[in-house]
């Protein structure tokens, strides 16, 4: 399997090297050359299958060489027996025919951990191998951080920076990320927005000199193997409940639209997707762009779901090279169109786009509302984007005799004070993290400032080597 740049001008390289690289060197992000099809039958075939075995199924096909199977075949069945459900991702019933997928049994109690986890062992196998190290730099709007230096921390060919926004994610969220103590993990509070952090991001990733210097990779979304490994759960859902030939919908709670782009994924892969419903909170401009045609950059409105508070959703543009005809130049186009202001679709592109996603919005105050009203009815503590995908599953039902399965994207203990509010129950942190709130934390604060991240990145990768 062969990945090429959504910009059409950079290498095309095999899985590991277009995940040591990240985003590509046009500017663009890695997509597989064309999408491996699953029968109705190999669908079929997965049903009753444990959660590591579908994943081992789902995703060989797009590894290639850089693995053999055996070592591929173990290392999945390792990474997700850390998960803390057996199932992994539980389906529990909502309503007739209405589900909640839980991906929230991992490490940092956030969907992220399902693809980090795999990603972490992936890296560590490939640089191993090739005896080589990596400087690992990441924008967070909250919970890919924690992901990430979960599936990181203590790795020795690894140094991982993190940025997120200052004062901008839940406590839990921070701590999560300060008070990991192995020193190749270094958090960084950016005085800005995600979509600050993400444009730092991408300026160090553009900065050939500097990219490097530091032999910087990423584990942001923009890298394929996150994409990857998301794409699993879509499939583990689907064969649960019976869907080869029948349909299947789901709604996703999105920001940065790497979730629900993996849902895409799967369709393409054959997976039979009736929808899939885009649900965003108040930072609407995706389901604004199937709304309208049109995508213009906002400010970023912080809410109580702070892990889509964003307004340039970077896998947004893995889709639409699809929806351009897989045409490089014209997505740089378009790229540059939406920095410059406004990018906007063809009639035709609007009308092959609203065949796939449905769009829905809900503000904070829909959100404790159906935090509240999901509690009442069944018990049910949701998380804030998980209310949003549940009210937005309930809203884009569409046929009803198609299931719809809401994707629960972090655990209610994540965000006790929104849930508090809604509920009046504040959710505990399961066992192992339960001290949280009492260890100590590490971490520093930048402007948002390139030279001023660059430098610092130097710094301490400077002292690792004298120590
Ligand atoms: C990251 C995140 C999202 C948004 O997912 P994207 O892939 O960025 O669209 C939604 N909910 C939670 C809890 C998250 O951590």
């Amino acid at each position: 399997m062969r990945y090429i740049s959504t910009r059409g001008s950079a290498p095309a390289l095999d899985f590991a090297d277009a995940m040591l690289t990240g985003l590509a060197r046009d500017g663009g992000l890695y997509v597989p050359e064309s999408w491996p099809r699953f029968s109705a039958d190999e669908i079929a075939a997965l049903a009753g299958l444990d959660y590591a075995e579908v994943a081992y199924r789902v995703t060989r096909p797009f590894i290639g060489a850089a693995l053999d199977a055996g070592t591929y075949r173990a290392m999945v069945e390792q990474t997700y027996r850390v998960f803390t459900h057996g199932a992994v991702a539980p389906l529990v019933e909502l309503a007739p025919n209405h589900w909640l997928m839980e991906l929230f049994h991992g490490p940092t109690l956030a969907f992220k951990d399902y693809a980090m986890q795999l990603l972490g062992n992936l890296f560590n196998h490939i640089l191993g191998a090739r005896g080589r190290r990596v400087t690992i730099i990441g924008a967070t709007s909250g919970d890919t951080g924690s992901a990430a230096i979960e599936a990181c921390r203590g790795r020795e060919a690894i140094d991982i920076f993190i940025l997120f926004p200052h004062g901008r994610v839940s406590d839990v969220q921070r701590r999560q990320m300060t008070t990991v103590d192995d020193s190749n993990v270094h958090a960084i509070a950016i005085d800005g927005t995600f979509d600050d952090c993400q444009a730092l991001l991408k300026d160090m990733f553009n900065d050939p000199n500097f990219r490097d210097e530091v032999a910087m990779s990423g584990v942001n979304s923009i890298n394929w193997a996150r994409i990857l490994g998301q794409i699993v759960y879509y499939f583990v859902a689907a064969a649960a409940l019976g869907c080869w030939e029948r349909k299947i919908a789901f709604a996703v709670p999105t920001g940065n639209f790497g979730n629900i782009y993996a849902g895409y994924a799967a369709r393409e892969m054959g997976l039979p997707i009736s929808h899939l419903v885009l649900a965003t909170n108040a930072n609407d401009i995706l389901s604004n762009l199937l709304a309208t045609g049109t995508m213009t950059q906002g400010p970023v409105h912080a809410s109580l779901s702070p892990s889509m508070d964003i307004q340039v959703a970077s896998n947004f543009e893995r889709y639409l090279f699809d929806l351009l005809d897989r045409d490089g130049a014209a997505v740089a186009q378009a790229m540059t169109a939406f920095q410059d202001g406004e990018l906007a679709l063809s009639q035709d592109a609007l009308g092959a786009a609203r065949d796939v996603f449905a769009g829905f919005r809900m503000d904070d105050a829909g959100t404790l509302e159906e935090i509240g009203r999901r509690y009442e009815a069944s018990g049910q503590l949701l998380d804030p984007h998980s209310a949003i995908g549940v009210a937005a599953g309930a809203a884009k039902r569409g046929d009803g005799t198609v299931p719809m399965v809401s994707l629960a994207t972090a655990h209610p203990a994540k965000f006790p004070d929104a849930v508090e509010q809604a509920t009046g129950i504040r959710p505990p942190l399961p066992a192992h993290m339960a001290d949280l709130m009492e260890r100590t934390e590490r971490f520093d604060v930048l402007a948002n400032d390139l030279a001023a991240v660059q430098g610092f990145v130097r710094d301490r990768l400077a002292e690792k080597e004298v120590a």
